[in-house]
Order: structure tokens, then C-alpha cells, then sequence
């Protein structure tokens, strides 16, 4: 039995990036980003005007014997549009938010600090003094041709997606997405649309991984159930070659039946199956030919965690990602984990900021077939190794799965 870290660092280890597609932006997000980013352009790309008002020259500002000075209005620059004629001196020309700022003028005055006759007048008044570069938003003040702007590895999220369509990147090379092959297994396991029958229960791990993987970013492909037998496991992984990843639920504990092993060692290797945790000490890894192969446990919430615990950081390394890990904080919990477990436990929690500490309760019974302890859970608890009790009030270590609504 080896240690959850010694687990994780095989598996990755074994693990390598996909390689690089280019996708069109709107299907960006999530993924990571293969090239560095570098701007092709000055964003803005010309002096725009910051206000609606008038574009003129500063010097026309200044006061002339205590009297507001008076310009001609030669025009009006709308967005989108560029002046057809300079500002001379004494001229002004009325200007809209993100106009580019007609050639001779050097400020922008906003429309509330001058005086004129309506939209189509030909005079306004200036009733401020206003400095050069006033209300002028320069070319390249926010992005220099040239400049990197997001290095590759960067995670692409709604916000980058803005700053890659304002640089005209209409498709990004990214990271592929991962294709996940999920087998269930099992002769007790029946699909959900079928009816209960003696001994028989429905197939709930395959649509909680299918689920969990789509939010990890990757592809989805549910494989259905393998009988308990090698023809029937060699027939399902047979159609899973072109994966990158196969998921198992099941069939790699002690049991008579749990052949999932046989066939990683009939067809490509084991590289170990126990790991000293609790939910999921039966967790498989090795490959099937080439294709890594993570047989997570049976058990519906031991197969829910051990994704989060290895499945996850797997298919992020895969994605191209760096950052594998939810973050760790230190939360009090309220009612305490009575439960010894010899193994490392992870105990369902719920954690809430309150009182400026961040507070957990456990979801009840942590039996591995408790599927109703996932509900509300946004946090694993971690009790160390050696059967220790955490009484309430007592602070450890969480995993953040989410973060709740209120940590503000
Ligand atoms: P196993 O490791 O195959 O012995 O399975 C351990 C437990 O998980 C047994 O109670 C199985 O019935 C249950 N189980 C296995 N596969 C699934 C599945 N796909 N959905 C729900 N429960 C399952
Ligand atoms: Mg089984």
C-alpha cells in the first residue's frame, strides 16, 4: 500500500500534455493556451477620445481677460469615424467616446464643463482650463505591438478571452482537450432507464465521472458496463485504443471478480493498485497498450473522491495545465470526526466563512456507499494517517473543492 503523495506523484509522472490545436476563440475557455501571446498592434490603436466633448487644442483653454474663451465648432468626430479636417487654433471639433482625436488637437474637454447652442451649434465656450492629454486615451497605453501579453500556460477564462478578441486572435492554439473512455463494471450494475431487479443496481459512477470529467475540461465517452469477466473487459477496453485516458469504476479490489487488473496485466501493466486511504484504498494505475488506465474503487463516493484526488490532476496535467491542485486551507470543524480510520481519511465537509474563519461540518455518515454524503460537500477534510480523532473545534487541513457562495 503506498501513500496518497508517492500515488499521485507516480501517476503524473506518467503523464504528458497533448498536443497542440488551434481552436476557434469562443471554445478557448478553460483550456491553456500552447504559444506565447504577443501583441500584433497598439490596443488602443490610436488616440480616442475618453468623453463625449470637444477636441480641441489646450492652449485655446486659458481664460482670455477673465472671460471663458469662445471656439468655432468645425464638426463633429463620432466612433468609428476619423476627422476629415486638423483643429486649427481657435476651432474645436465636437468628439464622442472612442473617436480618434482629430490631428491638431491635443486635449478633450468633457461636454459638461463647456457651454454651446445645442447639437448642431457652431460655438462653444470653454469653462475650464484643460491640460494637454486631458480625456485622450493613448495608442498603446494598454498594449505595445510587440509586448507579450500572456505567456503560454496561461489558462484561458472569460477574461482573456476578451484580451485575445481585442488582439484578433480569431482562433488560439491551445492544449487539446483530453478523450476520456469511462467503464463501469460490474454484473450487478444495470443502466438507469431499467427498472430495479433482484441483486441489481443502477450504474451511478459512470454518469457522476462522465459529469466530472466534462467540468475538468475533457471529453466524455461513456463506454457502458463490462460483465464480470475477462471477454466481456477485454471487448469494452478494446473500443477505448483511442483514448487518452480510461477511467474504470470497479473491479479492482480483492474480490473473485475484480478482474480489471487481469486485463492491465495481460495487456499493458500495473503500476500499483492500493493506496493507504479511506474513501478508495483500491485504486489502479497502470496502462492498457499505450492508454494510461486509472481503475478508481466501486464504491460510488470512493470513486467521486479518488477522481478529484488523482483523476483531476491527471486530466489538468494532460490539458496542459500547471497549477494541479485544489488549494488546502486550515478549517475548525464544528462537530468533529469521531470516526478512527487507521488510513488517511477524507471526510466530507461543508466549510462556510464565518466570523472571519472558515468553519466546516461534516455531511453525516462517511460510509463509501453514502452517496447523500457528497451533497452539500464543497470540501475534503484531511485526517492524517494513525486513527486520529478530530474533536470539535479542533482546526485540520481541507481540500477546497469550491469555494462557498459567502467567503467574501
Ligand atoms: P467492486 O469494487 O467492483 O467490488 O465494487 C464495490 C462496490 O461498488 C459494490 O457494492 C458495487 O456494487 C459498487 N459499484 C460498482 N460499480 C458501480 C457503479 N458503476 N455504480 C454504482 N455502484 C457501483
Ligand atoms: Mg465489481
Amino acid at each position: 500500500m503506498i501513500s496518497v503523495e508517492e500515488a499521485l506523484a507516480r501517476i503524473l509522472a506518467a503523464i504528458a500534455p497533448l498536443p497542440t490545436v488551434r481552436v476557434p476563440l469562443p471554445e478557448a475557455l478553460g483550456l491553456v493556451l500552447a504559444e506565447d501571446v504577443i501583441a500584433r498592434e497598439d490596443i488602443p490603436p490610436f488616440d480616442n477620445s475618453a468623453m463625449d466633448g470637444f477636441a480641441l487644442r489646450s492652449q485655446d483653454s486659458k481664460e482670455r481677460q477673465g472671460q471663458p474663451p469662445r471656439l468655432k465648432v468645425t464638426g463633429t468626430v463620432a466612433a468609428g469615424y476619423v476627422a476629415d479636417h486638423a483643429i486649427e487654433p481657435g476651432t474645436a471639433m465636437r468628439i464622442m467616446t472612442g473617436a480618434p482625436v482629430p490631428p491638431g488637437a491635443d486635449t478633450v474637454i468633457q461636454v459638461e464643463l463647456t457651454r454651446h447652442g445645442g447639437p448642431e451649434s457652431d460655438w462653444v465656450e470653454i469653462l475650464q482650463e484643460v491640460k494637454p492629454g486631458n480625456n485622450i486615451r493613448p495608442a498603446g497605453e494598454d498594449m505595445r505591438h510587440g509586448q507579450l501579453i500572456l505567456p503560454r500556460g496561461s489558462e484561458i477564462g472569460a477574461w482573456e478571452i476578451g484580451v485575445l478578441a481585442t488582439l484578433g486572435w480569431a482562433s488560439v492554439p491551445v492544449t487539446r482537450r483530453a478523450r476520456v473512455a469511462i467503464l463501469g463494471t460490474g454484473d450487478e450494475v444495470i443502466e438507469i432507464d431499467q427498472p430495479l431487479q433482484p441483486g441489481k443496481i443502477r450504474n451511478s459512477n459512470s454518469y457522476l465521472l462522465e459529469a466530472a470529467v466534462r467540468r475538468a475540461g475533457a471529453i466524455p465517452e461513456r463506454l457502458g458496463v463490462a460483465r464480470d469477466t475477462v471477454e466481456s473487459l477485454r471487448e469494452k477496453f478494446s473500443q477505448a485504443i483511442n483514448a487518452d485516458l480510461i477511467l474504470t469504476s470497479g473491479g479492482v479490489s480483492v474480490g473473485d471478480f475484480d478482474l480489471v487488473k487481469n486485463i492491465m496485466s495481460e495487456q499493458g501493466e500495473i503500476q500499483f493498485w492500493r493506496i493507504n486511504m479511506r474513501p478508495g484504498k483500491p485504486v489502479a494505475f497502470g496502462h492498457i497498450g499505450a492508454v494510461p488506465l486509472l481503475g478508481l474503487p466501486g464504491n460510488p463516493v470512493s470513486s467521486a473522491v479518488t477522481f478529484e484526488l488523482f483523476g483531476r490532476p491527471v486530466l489538468r496535467k494532460l490539458q496542459g495545465h500547471t497549477h494541479l491542485l485544489k488549494p488546502q486551507i486550515e478549517v475548525k470543524v464544528e462537530d468533529g470526526v469521531q470516526e478512527r480510520a487507521m488510513r488517511r481519511h477524507y471526510v466530507r465537509a461543508y466549510v462556510r466563512w464565518q466570523d472571519g474563519k472558515f468553519v466546516a461540518r461534516t455531511t453525516g455518515h462517511q460510509g463509501s456507499h453514502i452517496m447523500t454524503s457528497l451533497l452539500q460537500t464543497n470540501a475534503l477534510l484531511i485526517v492524517p494517517e494513525g486513527g486520529v480523532v478530530v474533536q470539535p473545534g479542533d482546526t485540520v487541513q481541507a481540500i477546497m473543492l469550491d469555494w462557498p457562495e459567502n467567503a467574501s
